[in-house]
């Protein structure tokens, strides 16, 4: 996907300083229902402030693709739109956590997706002394089924295109290295379905969570503004989130 062009150039993360001298890394939460667009607001937030995404879709569909032990136990779940078990998602994510480039923070994209999984995180980012921040991405069903219809995937590198809001330059081919684009396995409408049910049943309830721990949470609009747009509301609130702002979070 082409990204817009920043008024400011990329800002490498650096951490806040604590009162003991340590650092605290910043997480930032994209959370939304399938098709809200939690990808694309990852890719800017990486561009902006320099920290990894971390997408859990991304992770375990490499994990399918590679027909690792993992990949293989998991495969038809991902298949069905169904979620795959909490501890395995856990371990996957603080694995990955622990890696050099997320000292600084980093962009969870697609996790936590269940009460379990959001006690979890809580637990394990509360003993690092994380700073963590929920965006929610609101977006209107009928929206969301129009979206993910238009939906189309590199086979290759993974890039989305949506024929409505981000057509590659040439139909039906990949920008970034010319291989056919492809309709994902669960992007089919009846496989949409499963998705947004296991949505509603199982990951809604983590908002509840969030609330009650006192997580830092925004809530945006995202049916009715261009992913740019979006974008732009998160800066700000992102630059709400401590009386000094950003600046003084992630250094500019
Ligand atoms: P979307 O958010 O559009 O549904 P993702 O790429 O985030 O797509 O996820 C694709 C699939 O990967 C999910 O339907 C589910 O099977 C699995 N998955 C991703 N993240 C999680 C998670 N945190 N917990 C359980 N399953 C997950």
């Amino acid at each position: 996907m082409a990204l817009p062009e920043l008024e400011s150039a990329p800002v490498a993360a650096r951490t806040q300083n604590c009162s003991d001298g340590g650092r605290r890394p910043l997480a930032i939460v994209l959370f939304g229902s399938p098709g809200s667009g939690k990808g694309t607001q990852s890719k800017f937030l990486v561009r902006w402030l320099g920290i990894p995404q971390i997408s859990t879709g991304d992770m375990l569909r490499e994990h399918v693709r590679n027909g690792t032990a993992i990949g293989t136990s998991i495969a038809a779940r991902m298949k069905a739109g169904e979620l795959v078990p909490d501890r395995l998602v856990n371990e996957l994510v603080f694995e990955r956590l622990s890696r050099p480039d997320c000292e600084r923070g980093f962009i969870l994209d697609g996790y936590p997706r269940t009460p379990e999984q959001a006690a979890e995180m809580k637990r394990a980012l509360g003993a690092s002394g994380t700073t963590e921040v929920v965006i929610h991405l609101l977006v209107d069903y009928n929206v969301i089924i129009a979206r993910m219809a238009g939906r189309r995937v590199c086979p290759k590198c993974g890039t989305l295109y949506n024929a409505i809001s981000n057509r590659p330059a040439k139909e039906g081919v990949c920008d970034l290295d010319g291989e056919t684009l492809v309709v994902r396995e669960d992007d089919r409408p009846e496989v949409v379905r499963a998705r947004l049910n296991e949505y509603e049943a199982l990951t809604r309830p983590v908002i509840d969570f969030f609330r009650r721990s006192g997580v830092k949470m925004f809530e945006e609009n995202a049916s009715d503004y261009t992913p740019q747009e979006i974008f732009e509301k998160i800066r700000v609130d992102l630059a709400d989130l401590t009386e000094r702002g950003l600046t003084e979070l992630v250094g500019k």
